[in-house]
């Protein structure tokens, strides 16, 4: 008989978490500790969603997206998580980027961004306060008429190489590229530049199961594979429950981690939502995905330090057509030593490149595997520059593609990193639609990332802790 993965589960909860990425994780956390009763219902077999890893035989494990944070993850991890969470994050020193334009090695951050800029760049060190200063005042509430490429033209008129070394490593991070809103760029690159990049010691398999205990300590009521098929919303527009592995289960909250789009268009159904709300939905436009390329050496075999995260590139210039292509000769490399995991003496590379879903998505079963297996020997080719003999040291290989993360997180198209800004007004505004329907994920751009995540979540969470708390009338 197959088991059941809702035993014992209660008929009602004040809220129902569908998803465990980070802003469902910090969601059902957050919740709980408030006093809410919570379900947390996620269809895979592992909590973290994109924040996730796996294991290979011979003792390897690879993490998928931890190669770099901004510092704000310490203080949300101390305030909505644990100390203890909080005390494994450290600093990545060394950032590499290695391309026909230029070569150099960095911390990352706005004092030597500063340095390299005047000297290396030799960019005025007016020019280069101006543009951090303008950068680091951005803000939500901002207008959003100014793209990114404006913003560099502004600064850096003609300036290809400076473009480069401030735009790649975005791009890289969230598939943002120069058409999108200034402010988009300014946010998410100034939370980097204040105080460099960093990453969880331990490796994801240690937070995610910090973060486990932490929610089982709060009440939390955690299912996996369970995925739901429904959010229920009853005749008065008001959230009454889900449908998940066939059961319904009432709640008087719905805080959806799926991606936007599905939660209004397919959870719910569009019958239920406002027309111009549906067709302001439909018009969101989600963001690329990734491929990666996993490489672990046999054990006993190591490498040079060789930096942290290498923005390797053969192309000439600055092209985003480029990073998104399948014809790859851009790569992000990380480099994990065994410092990452201590107590794990593996030494394990992961390549990430940015890639749409429909260079992969419809391709025969051969070409597919034909496809993969090349991005693995071009990646190994790649490596062999850096790190020499690489082939030799290998234990183990294999790659995923945009096909793998939607398998796995449900996201259409296999979006890594949400939806282009415009998605963050569809989710801010799902509750004045549906009473009690609250979205919470990577959403605009802003919103995605470890830190994005988990900072939507709490902002989400307050939302529903007030709905669900009304304050009461004064007399
Ligand atoms: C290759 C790659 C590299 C990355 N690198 C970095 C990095 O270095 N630094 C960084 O900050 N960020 C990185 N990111 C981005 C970051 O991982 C994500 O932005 C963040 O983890 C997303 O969290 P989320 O809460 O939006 O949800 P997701 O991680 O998208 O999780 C959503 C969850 O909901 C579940 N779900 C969906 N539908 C249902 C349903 N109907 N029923 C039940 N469960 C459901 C999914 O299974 C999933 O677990 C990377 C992403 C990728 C793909």
């Amino acid at each position: 008989m197959s088991k059941d993965f809702l035993k014992d589960v209660n008929e009602y909860y004040d809220v129902v978490v569908i998803g465990s990425g980070l802003a469902g994780l910090t969601s059902a956390n957050t919740l709980a500790r408030a006093g809410h009763s919570v379900l947390l219902l996620e269809h895979h077999y592992q909590l973290g969603g994109m924040a996730t890893w796996f294991k290979r035989k011979n003792g390897h494990i690879f993490d998928i997206s931890l190669h770099g944070f901004p510092i704000g993850m310490i203080k949300s991890c101390r305030k909505y998580w644990t100390q203890e969470i909080a005390d494994s994050i450290v600093q990545l020193k060394g950032v590499r980027f290695e391309n026909p334009q230029f070569s150099l090695k960095t911390t990352f951050d706005r004092k030597d961004f500063t340095r390299l800029m005047t000297e290396d760049f030799n960019v005025p060190p007016e020019t280069v306060d101006a543009f951090f200063t303008a950068a680091r005042k951005m803000n939500f509430y901002d207008g959003q008429e100014m793209t990114t490429g404006e913003l560099f033209e502004k600064f850096f008129p003609g300036r290809d190489d400076v473009v480069r070394l401030l735009m790649e490593p975005i791009t890289y991070a969230n598939g943002s590229t120069l058409e999108d809103p200034a402010i988009t760029y300014g946010i998410v690159f100034s939370n980097f530049m204040s105080k460099g990049v960093y990453t969880f010691q331990g490796g994801t398999d240690k937070l995610i199961g910090q973060m486990k205990a932490e929610m089982e300590k709060n009440g939390v009521d955690i299912r996996i594979r369970c995925q739901v098929d429904k959010i229920e919303v009853g005749p008065d527009r008001q959230v009454t429950g889900v449908v998940v592995n066939g059961r319904h289960i009432r709640c008087g909250a719905v805080v959806s981690n799926a991606n936007i789009k599905q939660t209004i268009l397919k959870l719910v159904g569009e019958e239920h939502f406002d027309q111009p709300f549906v067709e302001e939905a439909k018009a969101v436009r989600l963001n690329t995905s990734s491929c990666q390329v996993y490489i672990a050496l046999k054990q006993g075999e190591s490498f040079d330090h060789c930096g942290d995260l290498l923005f390797h590139s053969e192309h000439k210039g600055f092209d985003i057509d480029s990073i998104m292509s399948r014809n790859i000769s851009s790569r992000t490399f990380s480099f994990y030593y065994p410092e990452t995991r201590p107590g794990h003496d593996r030494y394990v590379v992961v390549s990430s490149t940015n890639a749409r879903f429909e260079d992969w998505g419809h391709l025969s079963k051969e070409d597919y595997e034909a496809s993969k297996k090349d991005l693995c020997e071009t990646t190994l080719d790649c490596l062999e520059k850096y790190v020499p003999n690489i082939r030799e040291k290998v234990d183990h290989v294999e790659a995923s593609t945009p096909v793998t993360f939607k398998h796995y997180t449900r996201h259409s198209r296999g979006a890594s990193f949400g939806t282009k800004f415009e998605g963050l007004a569809v989710s801010k505004s799902l509750p004045e639609q549906i009473g009690g329907l609250f979205h919470a994920g990577s959403v605009g751009i802003i919103m995605s990332g470890w830190l994005g995540a988990v900072n939507y979540g709490v902002i989400v969470s307050n939302d529903v802790d007030k709905y669900l708390t009304p304050v009461a009338a004064t007399v």
